[in-house]
């Protein structure tokens, strides 16, 4: 077993030194499907599909003058005649910079594989837009989800105190209670909650690990019929082995963390995530008498 493991970090390691080459030979180095606005030619060189590329330029263009992204998605569908724009989908292209031309692989900087088909201007108006909205929507870890004993949703709010740091509390207006973010957090990491995801997680780790091995057998399978030519295997397994790879990481991650897990051991970034799975509200009592109650998902 330990052989096998370490053989397939090694292929791994080779085949990413591998795709390394192809990139500095001009080519793109991803497999899988292709990203929206190109297509790959037989050469692995990528070129402009003319339709797409307008839709591009489009969604930049009418998100950079402010149109909300929802209403980008409606036009889309409506002047496309297709119901694929998702705001999912637009965010997605507006956040890929790949659209300037500039590809980052292995911490190495491409101007000549990807086309631009934007520019880099445009693209950081977009940035500029889209963080403003992320900072608004998930500053506060808890919003949406904490209510008074009265019965209101406390409303998120910010102060800042005597060091000059910002810090975060929930009020309700009408009956003037007020708690911290910080107290919040310290009354849950106390109470050890059950994840009771637990098991699932697991099992959906292992089920997308099996996937991932299914997709890889059939790959291999046509590469022995000679459907690929070793580059293209490459191309094609990689990012698949690279998935596998970091589902394994996820699982002795959530392995090693165990089925109690306090929000002061997760990284500040992954924090909203956590409490968005774990925690369905919170109920504050009056004037803060008695510890706050959780319910958990
Ligand atoms: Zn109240």
């Amino acid at each position: 077993m330990a052989v096998n493991q370490y053989e397939r970090e090694k292929i791994i390691e080779r085949t990413n030194d591998g795709l390394v080459q192809v990139a500095r030979s001009g080519k793109y180095p991803y497999g899988g499907k292709m990203m929206y606005g190109y297509r790959r030619s037989q050469d692995n060189t990528l070129v402009i599909v003319t339709k797409e590329k307008e839709v591009i330029q489009s969604i930049y263009h009418q998100f950079i003058n402010h149109t909300k992204l929802e209403d980008i998605s409606k036009m889309l569908n409506i002047t496309h005649n297709k119901s694929k724009f998702t705001t999912t989908f637009i965010r997605r292209i507006l956040t890929n910079e790949r659209y300037t031309g500039k590809l980052t692989y292995k911490k190495e900087v491409y101007k000549a594989i990807v086309p631009a088909i934007i520019t880099k201007e445009e693209y950081d108006a977009a940035q500029k837009i889209l963080n403003k909205k992320i900072r608004k929507k998930s500053n506060y870890l808890f919003a949406g989800k904490i209510y008074c004993s009265c019965g209101n949703i406390m409303t998120c709010t910010h102060g800042t105190n005597h060091l000059g740091n910002k810090y975060h509390y929930y009020q309700c207006k009408p009956c003037k209670s007020i708690i911290s973010e910080n107290k919040i957090i310290i009354q849950i990491d106390s109470r050890e909650l059950e994840i009771t995801n637990f098991d699932n997680t697991l099992i959906a780790l292992e089920r997308e690990y099996k996937n991932y091995t299914m997709k890889l057998s059939k790959i291999k399978k046509k590469y022995v019929l000679g459907a690929y030519n070793p580059e293209q295997y490459i191309i094609l397994t990689t990012p698949l082995y690279n998935e596998q790879k970091k589902i394994l990481q996820q699982k002795k991650a959530l392995l090693a963390a165990g089925r109690v897990l306090t929000i002061g051991q997760i990284a500040k970034n992954n924090r909203k995530d956590y409490i968005d799975k774990v925690i369905a509200f919170i109920t504050i009592p009056p004037n803060n008498l008695t510890e706050i109650r959780i319910k958990t998902k």
